[in-house]
């Protein structure tokens, strides 16, 4: 069966590798349907010198499957179901998991796709307890943005962030995965949303999915537009993932006692932070990184209701691959990338 490999920094290739045997104790084998492309695919597929990594490694971070056999010990999934599967390898045993506080698990061996062979294969063993059914109404792509796109975004709004009805919110790259995910999730809260751009292609589509502010970050500097926007007050949330481009003007566009949430950092890791702002103003900053997997049934369920859904840029095939990393990295995209698997 195929696998997409990385073999070294940017070089993809697919690869024959054997079937997964029978399912063990507790898992199940599943056909991959989807996976969605994310930043750390591009980290992953440049090269990241902190990360000690085996090469090759079968690539995939986020994906959905189809169970094709159920192995012993298994009662709450049948042949045929599609589900969405948890992005982290945990141990499921440990005081974070028991609580279902999977994302802060204290023994997790990694990240699928990253650390651990990923999901870009045809068919591969998992336990059923890191499998989440997608319910009727969604299929296998809003199966597959359910982990790293909308779980995260879910974890970082709701349980880090707390946004409440009727706030106010910058989120940054509203045409990213993330933040198209975020503009949907703040604006069925009746939040007023402030989004960025990197191209006035970006604006109407950023609109569409109902920001009320959408500023080329190009042409105008978001926290000058921000102050004026809300009245010099600022907003209470910042939905932050770019990182030293925009994290010193981020922190200036929130008001006394708002809240910043960050998941990522695209445009590099290290930064300044003026430390008397952060105090005098009160400032509570959230690191957040990927999701429970009660975020990606919650997500399910509104993607069931028809109240978010998937923004999908493109769909690939494995041939598709490099182009697709190579529009991520040059931020040429509005939405996901989905890699066809089977
Ligand atoms: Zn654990």
């Amino acid at each position: 069966m195929r696998a997409l490999q990385l073999i070294e920094d940017r070089r993809l290739e697919t690869v024959d590798i054997a079937e997964p045997g029978a399912p063990g104790q507790g898992e199940v084998t599943l056909r991959i349907r989807a996976v969605a492309l994310n930043h750390i695919d591009v980290w992953g597929w440049r090269g990241m010198a902190f990360a000690k990594r085996k090469m090759p490694i079968t690539v995939g971070a986020e994906a959905s499957g189809e169970v094709i056999r159920v192995g012993p010990g298994v009662s709450n999934l049948r042949e045929g179901q599609l589900v969405s599967i948890y992005g982290a390898r945990t141990c499921g045993l440990c005081k974070a998991c028991r609580e279902k506080r999977d994302n802060l698990c204290e023994h997790v061996s990694g990240v699928h796709g990253f650390h651990l062979d990923g999901f870009a294969q045809e068919k591969m063993n998992l336990p059923a307890r890191l499998l989440v059914p997608a319910p009727p109404g969604v299929d296998e792509i809003g199966a597959a943005v359910a982990p790293v796109t909308f779980g995260t975004v879910e974890h970082m709004l709701f349980d880090n962030a707390k946004l409440q009805p009727g706030e106010t919110i910058l989120i940054h790259a509203g045409g990213s995965g993330i933040g198209s995910a975020a503009i949907q999730l703040a604006r069925r809260m009746g939040c007023t949303i402030i989004t960025t751009v990197g191209s006035d292609a970006k604006i109407e589509k950023a609109k569409a999915l109902g920001a009320d502010h959408v500023i080329n970050y190009r042409d105008d500097r978001f926290e000058g537009v921000v102050r004026k926007l809300t009245k010099k007050k600022g907003v209470d949330v910042v939905f932050e993932h770019v990182g030293a481009d925009t994290w010193a003007r981020s922190m200036l566009c929130m008001k006394r006692g708002g809240r910043l949430v960050t998941c990522g950092s695209t445009s590099g890791v290290s930064t300044s932070m003026n430390l008397m702002q952060l105090f005098q103003q009160q400032l509570k900053i959230l690191g957040s990184f990927g999701c429970r997997m009660e975020n990606m049934a919650d997500a399910m369920q509104k993607m069931a209701a028809g109240h978010v859904s998937p923004v999908i840029d493109t769909e690939v095939d494995f041939d598709g691959i490099d182009t697709a990393l190579q529009r991520m990295e040059g931020r040429d995209v509005f939405g996901k990338i989905i890699l066809r698997v089977s």
